[in-house]
């Protein structure tokens, strides 16, 4: 399958990105890693005739730690790089686990950030693990900038709420309180190259070491429309002693936040049953590495 013809720009700066963006209109789209675009280029689902890369716009790949305050991802940064960053892996571990799980080494290395987020996908890795951690995105226009929170970003299947003349400029994430844990699994019918059939990321916040849960957060792709946070499961938590038997009951209320579909990924019967019995083990998993929490 060939590619259509399209003319291929490569701004230096976020300005001429952000210009060209604006005067090429609809006629434009934004290429990072590629690996969902070119695909359906392809597949001529898209047909746009100019490409606007991000490779060459500074910073655009970077992590950058803001001093006990949180991280600033930029939307270029691989889920290769993210996997293997140890920044992310001891403070922000569900992001790390979650790009750790997309594709397969091939497509990580090229994936982005950024990329799996504007996709807007139900199933992606990255959104519920930056949902846990109530990621903000950055979004810039030639004329406008403003601040979203990634938890109001996802509208349906393949739908944000950022504008065509939009560029997602970066991610900040702040940093989880003391005595905090991640933990992100993902189910599919392969070890590798499979989407998700269910995934869950969960953060789990504890009074200190053997102490009561003070905050909890989870959320569930593959499940709905868009991921979702299971708030029901998170109030549950809230203010109890971390045990198996709580862990289980926060799994079956989280169902109740899904809707899944029956296809050939797998039944809805079976999807609720691993919403289930993964939320139970991603708590257990989180409460784990919560407790090994070092200043
Ligand atoms: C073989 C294969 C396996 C895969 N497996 C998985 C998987 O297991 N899990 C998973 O979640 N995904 C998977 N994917 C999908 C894909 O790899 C990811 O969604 C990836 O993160 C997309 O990033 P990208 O940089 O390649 O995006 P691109 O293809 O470059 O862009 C995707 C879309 O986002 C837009 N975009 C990109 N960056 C920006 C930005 N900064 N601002 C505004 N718009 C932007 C583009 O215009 C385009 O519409 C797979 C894809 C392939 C081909």
């Amino acid at each position: 399958m060939l590619l259509p013809k399209f003319d291929y720009h490569e701004p230096a700066t976020l300005e001429e990105a952000l210009r060209l963006l604006s005067e090429m209109g609809g006629n434009a789209r934004i290429i990072a890693g590629g690996t969902d675009l070119l695909v359906r280029m392809k597949l001529k689902v898209e047909k746009p005739s100019q490409l606007i890369s991000l490779r060459k716009i500074p910073g655009f790949d970077a992590i950058i730690r803001r001093e006990n305050h949180g991280v600033t991802i930029g939307p270029a940064v691989t889920a290769a790089e993210l996997s293997k960053n140890e920044l992310i892996l001891d403070r922000f571990t569900p992001i790390a686990l979650a790009a750790g799980r997309l594709g397969a080494p091939v497509v990580r290395n090229r994936a982005t950030i950024g990329g799996n987020l504007v996709n807007g996908r139900p199933a992606a890795d990255l959104p519920p693990a930056c949902m846990v951690l109530d990621a903000t995105l950055k979004l810039k226009s030639a004329t406008t900038e403003r601040e979203i929170s990634v938890g109001e970003f996802f509208r349906g299947p393949g739908d944000t709420t950022i504008e065509p003349n939009e560029l997602l400029v970066s991610i900040f994430v702040e940093t989880p309180a003391p005595w905090s844990g991640g933990a992100y699994i993902k189910l599919g019918a392969r070890k590798t190259l499979e989407i998700s059939m269910v995934n869950v990321a969960v953060l789990l916040t504890l009074q200190g070491q053997q102490g009561l849960i003070v905050d909890a957060k989870i959320a569930l792709g593959a499940v709905a429309p868009t991921p979702v946070r299971a708030f029901a499961a998170e109030d549950y938590l809230i203010g109890r002693q971390p045990s198996a038997e709580v862990f289980r009951e926060a799994g079956a209320i989280g169902v109740g936040m899904c809707e899944p579909i029956t296809d050939h990924r797998g039944s809805m019967e079976y999807r609720c049953l691993m919403i289930e019995t993964l939320t139970s083990r991603a708590l257990n998993q989180a409460y784990q590495n919560a407790l090994a929490w070092k200043p």
